[in-house]
């Protein structure tokens, strides 16, 4: 019996009886995988049919928020639905066949909603999360700048008082989805007299506010997921503080924290899972060549799977303690870094069944496109959310006990470090 199976066994009456409800909603309102037209891609792109796919997304998770399956486990009064994990296990299940169209969510209930959860006020989190969860607000996450990536907190963007309001300027870049996003959660630097992570402050802003200019840029996919963001003098009510003035470091480490376990484990079971539940369709597409006897092929699709059992149950462990309310911590990390190198493996293989189709495919040839595109995304998603030789570090500094890199400007006043710009 594989274990699925023999969870399905020992079920409660009350877990079966959700599962029932789970399947009879999805048969009934989501699309199944084998009949999907549109693909959660197009979301990237920044022309109508993106615009109709995020609509299609938002209208389905209005659905799923109103029958009361979204947002299983988180509180009620957020409105969440206060169930377990055991559900969450039980819906993803059951939704596995089915087109799920969370792509414009991940951020916004991955990572922006559990820090604000964490750091934000209860004004905030009873103003957004709800309608982060219900897919009515879509939220990016504005941290990464021309001279800060790795090392965020050397970030340049300004935010200065104004009596009640604060006054933004600078440059975002890489911000995914921050041309559909109604808010973002940005870091900005409010004080240069302290050193660098000491003078960081968080703000909610407004997407639309005055002053924000979204320019997309085009990734080697050919589409335009992610985005450059100018702020010219964008004010900011003070309401939208996260957390107090100058320790916004905190609260960004708890975001990347919750987006590696986002990106590497499911986060709770919202995102989807880089790499992840891909065994099943390499089979069947090897299936369809006609290579699935194909001895080498064999090999590399057992350690396809290997890895993929792995990586389920680390991310099971890692989303069990996230729900059971501990902070993400370098597991995460593990869970990052592994998630990624298997999406890597995955089209590796995809590419090595589809031969010459990988690179040039007949028009309508849907099945080889999505292979070759994810293997094009792959190094994009190893970078995204911490870079391997990050990840590496963090497990090296927090896990294996390695004494810690040198930093050379940790306790100097941030006017006095050089940054580049
Ligand atoms: C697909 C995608 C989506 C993204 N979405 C977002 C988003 O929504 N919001 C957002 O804010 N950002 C986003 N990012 C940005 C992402 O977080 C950064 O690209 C990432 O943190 C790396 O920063 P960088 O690109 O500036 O590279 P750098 O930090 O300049 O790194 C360059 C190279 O140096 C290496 N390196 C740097 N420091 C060290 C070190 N200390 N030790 C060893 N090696 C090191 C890196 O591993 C890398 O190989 C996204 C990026 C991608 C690719």
């Amino acid at each position: 019996m594989i274990a699925s199976e023999a969870h399905k066994a020992d079920e409660s009456a009350e877990l079966v009886e959700f599962r029932t409800r789970a399947r009879a909603w999805l048969a009934e309102s989501a699309e199944r995988r084998d009949a999907v037209q549109v693909s959660d891609d197009a979301l990237d792109e920044n022309d109508g049919e993106s615009l109709h796919a995020l609509e299609t997304a938002k209208r389905f998770q209005a659905k799923l928020f109103d029958a009361g399956l979204a947002g299983l486990s988180w509180p009620k009064v957020y409105g969440g639905q206060g169930l377990t994990m055991e559900h969450q296990r039980v819906f993803n299940e059951e939704a596995a066949d089915y087109v799920i169209p969370t792509g414009p969510f991940i951020i916004g209930l991955g990572m922006c909603a559990p820090t604000l959860l964490e750091y934000g006020t209860e004004e905030q989190r009873l103003a957004h999360v709800p309608r982060m969860l219900r897919g009515d607000e879509v939220w990016c996450q504005l941290f990464s700048e021309p001279g800060a990536g790795s090392d965020v907190a050397s970030l340049q963007t300004r935010a200065v008082r104004d009596g009640e309001e604060w006054v933004l300027n600078g440059q975002k870049v890489w911000t995914s989805g921050g041309h559909y996003s109604d808010y973002g959660l940005i870091v900005t630097r409010t004080n240069v007299d302290v050193p660098k992570h000491k003078g960081i402050t968080m703000f909610i802003v407004d997407m639309r506010s005055p002053g924000v200019s979204i320019r997309p840029l085009r990734q080697m996919t050919g589409t335009s997921g992610f985005n450059e963001v100018f702020f010219d003098d964008v004010r900011v009510p003070s309401s939208n503080l996260v957390g107090a003035v100058d320790e916004g470091w905190r609260a960004a480490i708890g975001t990347l924290m919750n987006e590696r376990v986002s990106i590497g484990a499911g986060g709770g079971g919202l995102g989807r899972r880089v790499g992840g539940g891909e065994f099943d369709a390499l089979i069947e597409l090897a299936r369809d060549r006609g290579v699935l006897a194909d001895p080498v092929l064999r090999q590399s699709l057992a350690s396809v799977y290997i890895e993929e059992r792995i990586l389920e149950l680390l991310s099971q462990r890692i989303r069990a303690d996230v729900r059971a309310g501990k902070a993400p911590g370098p597991e995460g990390s593990i869970a990052k870094l592994a998630g990624t190198q298997l999406a890597r493996h995955v089209a590796d293989v995809a590419e090595e069944i589809l031969g010459a189709a990988g690179q040039a495919w007949e028009p309508g040839d849907a099945v080889s496109r999505r292979w070759t595109t994810a293997l094009l995304a792959a190094p994009g998603n190893s970078i995204a959310g911490g870079t391997p030789e990050i990840m590496k570090n963090i497990l090296g500094e927090r896990v294996l006990g390695l004494p810690k890199e040198p930093q050379v400007d940790r306790d100097v006043p941030f006017r006095d470090v050089k940054v580049s710009g």
